[in-house]
């Protein structure tokens, strides 16, 4: 193999004024604790950019999948490296391009010099005809600027020169961890794993919280769901955690003492005061959910002003402007949607009213709530959950 460096290009950090080395050390350990399983060398930063040393033995397939999925990473290269020396790099950017695996169509070529280090000897415009030139005279290709099939990347580094031209895109975004911990609302469906994996994007360090009714049992209750929907995010933000909290005492009592119209909207707002409770445990700063403005009768406006209502936390709903298929499109991108079609028992279909209430009015909906012995039931739920690490 020909590859001996990965380089690492980071997003919004480069906006991060004086507290880039912040989120820069938070990626470099992120990056470190992703690939701890993989076969690598040295992983180190050159200017602003990452570096990893890769050899024969490393997997390239499995290092672009887990990369992929950082966030904060902006894109990705397999290159390789050489002295910075003019004619070395002339030499080597013809061999990396004779030894590739180009396919028949790419035919043109264009040398795209970069100086992470002002003080090398030859300047950009330099560079690319002095080695446009050298790659003209001794291989196939032939130079287009405009339009070319090939950019090839001579990029000069620090310490080394690096050599590359296939751009692999990352997810963007900001290290996860750097702006704080978030509680996000896990149901099984399709919507809130692509709210998570929006809000890991922004750099959130999520706990997830899933609702399960124990009195539905069997292989089809939902939880082995959970947890496959868990292990996938977790590739995403790493280490994972999943509390699950049952919620059978609670749909009883909703059941017996509030009308069908208001039952969803009593159900979601007893979610969020648990899941307030639990983010103040976990000194997290706010729920994250799946709503999508007016996708469901609970979450029409005056619906979620009510629900939301309920907890003294923000409340993030990052899916609110997005329709169906674009949530899909993005489920399937961050392959939670085959799980997520999976049919199974939600706890909430018992709650689902022929004629749910749109426009839920708090003073109604708090005087319902009054017969609920909703601080006595929280307490006895908050002593039975418990959590998994993923
Ligand atoms: P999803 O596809 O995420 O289930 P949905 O469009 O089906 O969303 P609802 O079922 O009304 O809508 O749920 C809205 C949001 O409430 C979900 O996205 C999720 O964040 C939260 N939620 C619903 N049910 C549960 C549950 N059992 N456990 C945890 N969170 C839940
Ligand atoms: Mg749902």
């Amino acid at each position: 193999m020909l590859y001996t460096k990965i380089i690492i290009h980071y997003d919004e950090i480069t906006l991060k004024g004086g507290n880039r080395p912040f989120f820069e050390r938070a990626l470099l350990f992120n990056i470190k604790e992703f690939l701890e399983n993989v076969e690598h060398g040295e992983i180190y930063r050159d200017g602003g950019k990452f570096l990893v040393s890769i050899n024969k033995k490393t997997d390239l397939e499995n290092i672009k999948k887990i990369l992929k999925r950082i966030p904060g990473i902006s894109n990705f290269h397999f290159a390789v490296s050489e002295e910075k020396d003019l004619e070395k790099i002339k030499k080597k950017v013809v061999e990396f391009l004779t030894s590739s695996d180009l396919d028949e169509t790419k035919k043109t070529f264009k040398i795209e010099a970069r100086r992470a280090d002002k003080k090398f000897e030859y300047k950009s415009p330099e560079i690319n005809a002095k080695v446009g030139e050298y790659v003209l005279e001794n291989t196939k290709f032939i130079v287009d600027v405009h339009n070319p099939d090939l950019e090839i990347v001579v990029d000069i580094g620090i310490k080394e020169c690096f050599i590359y031209f296939n751009k692999i895109l990352g997810i963007g975004g900001l290290p996860t961890g750097t702006t704080g911990k978030l509680v996000s609302l896990l149901s099984g469906g399709i919507d809130s794993p692509v709210a998570s994996y929006m809000m890991a994007k922004r750099g959130a360090k999520l706990i997830f919280v899933h609702f399960k009714n124990r009195t539905i049992g069997g292989a089809n209750d939902g939880e082995e769901k959970i947890q496959n929907l868990a292990k996938i995010l977790s590739k995403f933000q790493g280490k994972s955690k999943l509390y699950i909290i049952p919620f059978e005492e609670f749909q009883k009592e909703i059941i017996a003492k509030i009308p069908a119209k208001n039952r969803m909207i009593v159900y979601k707002r007893i979610m969020f005061q648990i899941a307030e409770k639990i983010a103040r445990k976990e000194k997290a700063r706010g729920i994250v959910t799946g709503d999508s403005l007016s996708q469901v009768a609970s979450q029409t406006l005056e619906n979620i002003e009510v629900i939301y209502n309920s907890a003294n936390l923000p409340i993030f709903s990052p899916l609110i402007g997005m329709n169906k298929q674009e949530i899909i499109n993005l489920a399937v991108k961050i392959e939670t949607f085959e799980i997520s079609i999976i049919p199974y028992q939600d706890c909430c279909s018992f709650l689902i009213a022929k004629h749910p209430e749109t426009k839920a009015k708090l003073e109604e909906i708090e005087k319902q709530e009054a017969n609920l012995e909703i601080d006595t039931i929280i307490d006895k739920t908050l002593s039975e959950i418990e959590y998994k690490i993923f």
